[in-house]
């Protein structure tokens, strides 16, 4: 028995020794689990006697709360105090969740303050981090009913794509619902854990977890090496899941009886959905409606669930060829998420990766399990763990016309920290703005601009003698901290990046390819604004080059240069990169005679002046 103190506060016991729990935020779907003495647990909810908790949340106009199975009971009587897969909208802009289907019952608003969209539910207004709160906060108060102890602490996992601003959103809502969250992990990180992999530290392993649920698909592959995880690469399509397939059931049985005089018994996609699920251990499914007898056969359901998880496995095709392995590199396959219990799943993933998936665990209850023992990992109990993941697009900033300078490569593991160092364009420049972006794109305005600040007070130097070190840091959370420091005065200034918005993954996808088929035009004019900048770079110098040695220069090498000037602008105005390249390597060569006979002077006249103090 560990120590114990009371909560004044509530008059609570609380344990030191209570354990870190480990929550799965589903989309469709949450739960909680914790490890004792090594082993897992998930939890069951007091209610509803059940592991899964449907994220589901019910406001009536009395502010009536219910959460989970009583609140998706509501959903198809009461569509607008209820509310389902707010996972979507998390830590998204108004411009993003537009078109997500499920706010159609719902008025929004944009907190205009802070930007912050919030929807009706009953007669208040939410937002997406309130509302995760709600099922956060039930998960919690299960867990202390549970395990009789006040629960604080928790990780929370979130997608492999989740960008900065979803798990900062993630974390404030955990934050809300009064749990420290000591870390966010990615589910497929979660899910390689719950199956012991990356246990035997001697063993390097390739693994694929793929990821059904109820209305995205993931599929990730790791690499685990000295118990080091490494995110090689992700895919999938976040609008594809079990639902899809509710829908499209609820469709065929509704065309089977279209015809018939039942045409008009409403067919709900629950009663899909429970047909379905019957169908992973039957050949056939009944239910009845009314007097009606509905019935779906395993032959019928594959039929409907085919040509979706067709596109399932050439998602899988595209994350294996990102991740650099053969098929036969990948050591294992693990199957996550309530939808890979279809029979038609297990069949078509196998036959791809040319190997039977692991389906040991429960595939609802593996990325809870996982995030559990993470858990227990950042509670000291197993100092045997490293968790690593990889940003999956570049970082970087915009530097002079236009291009794109990476600081932090995509695939990089996180945590990482990158700096490089710029100087100053301009003689006296006393600021600095330093864009931050992210994406594959040599031209910054292909890319995604994440944030912008300025670097401000850099002491007035000539050009090119400033020292500005940026540095960009992305912590085991995935937030990226951006800072530049001008070295010589120590001046800085930073940021922490709250992108504006959020990218899913089939962006990312789009983002990659688009950087492959454009990569030889983009090549093409990275070539012409370095060419440029280096023109204008050489006309600045060397009218400075001009003023400073007017009085030693002949009247033959000042043409000499003149000339060179005037064929550098003609060059830029041209937009001809041969042309302007021509003139550049010719200056580089004929003038280097010029700056030697001038520098050889100069360096005269100054040992001329020095004088040796002996004293
Ligand atoms: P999420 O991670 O998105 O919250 P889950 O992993 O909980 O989702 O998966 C929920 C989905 O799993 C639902 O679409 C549900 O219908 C489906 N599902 C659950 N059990 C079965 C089953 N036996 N056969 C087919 N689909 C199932
Ligand atoms: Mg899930």
């Amino acid at each position: 028995m560990g120590k114990v103190a009371i909560d004044f506060k509530t008059g609570s016991i609380k344990s030191k020794d209570a354990p870190v729990m480990g929550i799965d935020l589903g989309t469709s779907n949450s739960l909680i689990a914790y490890v004792k003495d090594g082993v897992p647990h998930v939890i069951k909810d007091n209610h509803s006697q059940k592991v899964l908790v449907p994220s589901v949340i019910y406001i009536n106009q009395q502010s009536e709360l219910l959460i989970g199975e009583e609140a998706k009971a509501m959903l198809e009587q009461e569509p607008d105090a209820s509310i389902y897969s707010v996972k979507r909208l998390i830590g998204k802009s108004f411009q993003e969740i537009q078109s997500e289907k499920l706010l159609s019952n719902h008025q929004t608003k944009l907190d205009l303050n802070n930007q912050i969209v919030k929807l009706k539910i009953g007669h208040q207004y939410f937002t997406a981090i309130e509302l995760s709160s709600f099922i956060l906060k039930r998960l919690k108060k299960t867990a202390e009913e549970h395990l009789g102890t006040s629960i604080e602490k928790a990780v929370i996992t979130v997608p492999a794509y989740f960008n900065d601003e979803q798990r900062q959103a993630t974390r404030d809502a955990g934050k809300l619902a009064g749990l420290d969250v000591l870390r966010i992990v990615n589910e497929p990180t979660a899910a390689a854990l719950a199956y012991g992999i990356g246990l035997d530290k001697d063993k390097t392993q390739n693994i694929a977890v793929y990821d059904l649920g109820g209305g995205t698909f993931d599929i990730s592959i790791l690499r685990i090496e000295n118990g080091i995880f490494d995110v090689l690469s992700t895919n999938g399509n976040t609008q594809l899941g079990g639902d899809d397939i509710d829908e499209s059931i609820v469709e065929f049985l509704q065309s089977k009886f279209d015809s018939t005089q039942y045409s008009s018994v409403p067919i709900t996609k629950s009663i899909a959905e429970k047909l379905k699920s019957e169908l992973s251990q039957l050949e056939i499914a009944t239910t009845a409606v009314g007097n009606l007898q509905l019935s779906l056969s395993l032959k019928e359901l594959n039929e409907i669930a085919e040509p979706l998880i067709q596109q399932t496995i050439q998602c899988c095709k595209n994350a294996v060829k990102d991740s650099g392995l053969s098929l036969q590199e990948i050591d294992e396959v693990i199957l996550v998420g309530g939808s890979t219990r279809l029979q038609l799943v297990k069949q078509k993933v196998s036959e791809y990766f040319k190997k039977k998936p692991n389906d040991n665990l429960n595939p609802d209850e593996a990325v809870a399990i996982g995030a559990a023992i993470q858990a227990d990992i950042l509670a000291g109990n197993r100092k045997d763990f490293l968790l690593l993941d990889i940003t999956p697009l570049s970082l970087g900033i915009e530097t002079m016309g236009g291009l794109m300078d990476v600081i932090i490569p995509r695939n990089s593991k996180i945590p990482v920290q990158l700096a490089r160092q710029y100087t100053t364009s301009k003689d006296g420049q006393q600021s600095l703005r330093i864009t931050v972006y992210q994406g594959e794109r040599d031209l910054v305005s292909f890319n995604r601009k994440l944030a912008e600040f300025v670097l401000k007070n850099i002491p007035a130097f000539p050009a090119g003698i400033a020292k500005i070190e940026v540095q960009f840091l992305i912590d085991a959370d995935g937030i990226l901290r951006v800072k530049a420091k001008e070295l010589r005065s120590g001046q800085e200034s930073s940021i922490e990046i709250k992108s504006q918005f959020a990218l899913d993954q089939n962006t990312v996808a789009k983002m990659l390819s688009e950087s492959i088929q454009f990569a030889q035009s983009d090549a093409q004019t990275k070539a012409w604004v370095d060419a440029v900048n280096e023109a204008q770079y050489m006309i600045a110098h060397s009218n400075k080059f001009i003023e400073q040695n007017n009085t030693l220069l002949s009247t033959e090498e000042l043409s000499v240069l003149q000339n060179f000037i005037e064929q550098l602008n003609q060059g830029i105005q041209s937009q001809n990169k041969e042309q302007l390249q021509h003139v550049i390597d010719q200056m580089n060569q004929s003038t280097q005679s010029i700056a030697h006979r001038i520098m050889d002077i100069n360096i005269g006249k100054s040992l001329e002046g020095t004088t040796i103090d002996l004293s």
